[in-house]
């Protein structure tokens, strides 16, 4: 890039940055995730390193990104209210300890703080007495937001002790009242907002105090802005002597000898951090004594004492380059995105589900389009929604096809599903997943036969149906891609010895609508062979435990087709056992599974599984299925809409799964 072209992209940066900033700190709706704006930023700042006569004292990365709103009488700030400068890994935090001691010696110790989301106020207190609050605003002037602040039920009105001090904290939406405040304005019909962050600062920006009121806002205050007479030698001082005058503090902080201890600390919250009934972005160090810090002083922007390390996103910006669809083995089609490989989270993400093409339309997705992908926790990526600004015009609309792309029969939806299906028997998809799911763990267990020899063995076409592989030879099976002959022959051996498999596991392998592995435990109980169960009556189905009309109706009529009877006799003559063995059950004890002894809870709806075909699958794995959470649960499925359980879930720190992720450990 040459002058010229870096001078037009630092305006076109300074233009994107201030329409950001303008969403974020004014309308309190932002238009990008912070990691977006982040990466925006950062790109600004290197430019203007590269080319210093770039850099105006108006460009973003000289200013405290707030605005001053006409509507608030304005407060000019005692001491400036700065941002933080930031840090994305082990080695900015080096860098920064390295500059710290390269200014004030080797004698630094720390204090780590978990970094509140919310936004930044300044509070004067008079003889003890709460005088006034403001915003941060562009660092020099804020708001006057008392009366809002007034409202906040843990902020001190008056202090224990007749002081008069200046003090900055952080005020915050607690994600319990968060998600009660969206669901409401949702039911009234308006927009969400984005994160508690901007909730919490829309609500404290609110003309009307009733309704700061009604936001149920709180409050931790971090440092004093003012000392006055107060003889106080550092940071970690200062915070108990906070404390002790009736302030909220957050208790999590630490003070660290060494740079060592603050990463240790910042990996830990990195974990934890989930389990905190509030959002924190990152952790912020700050050095300990306050003589050391008025010696390192400060920039424009930041102090030099203090460091933000920010957690890797969990909402990150990517190019959505196509959508694929993928045919499970029930017939469902879904469109996954096709990304530009972006790290999420910490890992490289490339896919991502889109769901069902009423998702794709809701969020009008489109391909080529910059789409904001989220990942959070243990949740698989999903693309949530566009950049809109970002785009040029070339983005494609996509529809759903109307044919099923792997065999071009009519797509259909059953039940009023939202998903489509191709209700071909024999398409190839199905038929390699059928495959796939015959030779899973809790069906015929073959071990050695994974997802990727199927394929295989599929596209070579020698297999097309599951009686196939009783016929597969040690020449075929040396004849693929890198299948050296000990494993062809280790594999022949787990093929033939599945054929003695108790008939549950077959009967479950075969994949009969409905019938999960424990229902296929226990019509193998009752009806002992195939011959018996395939001349079952739906009454008599209906008579066995557990076993509903649904699925009664579902087993009926996979047995009356003729070709299932023609593949029931293949099996049989190629010396696979069609009888219950009760010998290697395939179910509740088998402590291998992921749901081995965990409570579960499943709430909202779920897209693919009723939530009785769910529970039957995680019971048969050995799990437990409960109503409501507690703090015994281990695992939380929460389908679309999820609602207080979530929560409750969240607040618990128990781990949650979308039901991508359940269909996706229950393929194992
Ligand atoms: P910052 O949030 O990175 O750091 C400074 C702030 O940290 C302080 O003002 C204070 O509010 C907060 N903080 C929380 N806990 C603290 C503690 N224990 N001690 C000290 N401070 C603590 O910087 P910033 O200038 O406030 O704002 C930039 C942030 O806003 C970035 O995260 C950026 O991504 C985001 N942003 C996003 C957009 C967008 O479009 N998405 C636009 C503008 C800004």
């Amino acid at each position: 890039m040459d002058e010229q072209q870096a001078k037009q992209r630092v305006e076109e940066l300074h233009d994107l940055l201030n329409e950001y900033n303008f969403a974020y700190f004014v309308k309190d709706d932002p238009l990008v995730p912070d990691s977006e704006y982040d990466a925006r930023l950062k790109e600004l700042e290197e430019l203007e390193r590269e080319y210093p006569s770039l850099k105006t004292m108006d460009s973003p990365s000289q200013r405290v990104g707030g605005i001053v709103l006409d509507a608030f009488n304005k407060v000019q700030h005692k001491t400036p209210m700065l941002s933080l400068g930031n840090a994305f890994n082990e080695e900015d935090l080096r860098d920064f300890d390295r500059r710290v001691r390269g200014q004030v010696g080797d004698n630094v110790a720390y204090v780590c703080e978990l970094k509140i989301d919310g936004l930044a106020v300044n509070l004067r207190y008079e003889n003890g007495s709460f005088q006034r609050g403001a915003t941060r605003g562009d660092g020099e002037t804020g708001e006057d937001i008392t009366e809002n602040l007034r409202t906040i039920r843990s902020l001190p009105l008056r202090l224990r002790e007749p002081v008069s001090l200046e003090v900055r904290g952080e005020a915050f939406m607690p994600q319990r009242s968060f998600k009660a405040l969206n669901e409401a304005k949702i039911e009234r019909g308006e927009e969400p907002f984005a994160n508690p962050r901007n909730a919490a600062a829309g609500s404290l920006r609110q003309l009307d105090t009733k309704m700061a009121a009604s936001r149920n806002l709180d409050i931790f205050i971090y440092s004093i802005a003012d000392l006055g007479e107060l003889d106080v030698a550092t940071q970690a001082d200062g915070l108990d002597y906070l404390d002790n005058l009736g302030f909220k503090t957050n208790g999590n902080r630490v003070r660290c000898a060494s740079i060592d201890d603050v990463i240790s600390y910042v990996n830990e919250w990195m974990e934890k951090r989930a389990s905190l009934p509030y959002d924190i972005d990152g952790i912020v160090i700050k050095v300990d004594s306050l003589v050391q810090q008025e010696e390192l002083g400060t920039t424009v922007k930041s102090p030099r004492w203090a460091i933000a390390y920010k957690f890797p996103a969990e909402e990150v910006v990517t190019r959505l380059i196509e959508i694929e669809l993928n045919v499970g083995r029930t017939g469902a089609v879904t469109p996954i995105a096709l990304l530009e490989p972006v790290q999420v989270a910490g890992t490289t993400v490339q896919r991502a589900s889109l769901h069902n093409e009423d998702l794709i339309k809701e969020r009008d997705i489109r391909i080529g389009d910059r789409v904001i992908v989220k990942k959070a926790g243990d949740i698989i990526p999903e693309v949530v929604g566009v950049v809109e600004s970002e785009r040029t015009g070339e983005e494609q609309p996509f529809s759903m096809p109307t044919h099923c792309p792997e065999c071009g029969s009519e797509l259909v939806h059953l039940d009023e599903e939202v998903a489509l299906r191709c209700l071909n028997p024999k398409c190839p998809a199905q038929l390699r997943e059928g495959l796939i799911h015959f030779v899973s763990r809790h069906a015929m267990n073959i071990e050695g036969l994974g997802e990727k020899v199927i394929t295989q063995l599929f596209h070579e076409q020698l297999i097309a149906d599951v009686a196939d592989l009783y016929r597969l030879t040690k020449d075929q099976l040396t004849s693929l891609e890198r299948m050296g002959e000990k494993s062809a022959q280790n594999l022949l051996e787990a093929i033939e010895s599945s054929k003695s498999n108790s008939l549950e596991r077959l009967l479950f392998g075969l994949g009969i609508r409905h019938v999960g592995s424990k229902a296929a435990r226990l019509l193998a109980e009752e009806f002992k062979t195939m011959s018996a169960l395939q001349s079952a009556t739906i009454e008599q189905l209906v008579s066995v435990r557990e076993i509903g009309k649904k699925m009664a109706e579902a087993i009926v009529l996979y047995f009356d087709n003729e070709e299932v009877q023609t593949l029931l006799e293949e099996l049989s003559s190629l010396g696979v056992n069609l009888t219950y063995t009760g010998s290697n059950r395939a179910t509740v004890e088998d402590s291998d599974s992921f749901f081995s002894g965990k409570t579960v809870v499943l709430t909202g709806k779920l897209e693919h599984f009723t939530r009785q075909e769910a529970k039957d699958a995680i019971e048969d794995r050995g799990g437990q299925v409960t109503g409501s959470v507690s703090k015994k649960t281990d695992l939380l499925v929460a389908g679309a809409e999820a609602g207080s359980k979530l929560d409750k879930a969240e607040s618990y720190g128990v781990t949650i799964w979308d039901e991508e992720r359940l269909k996706e450990e229950l393929q194992k």
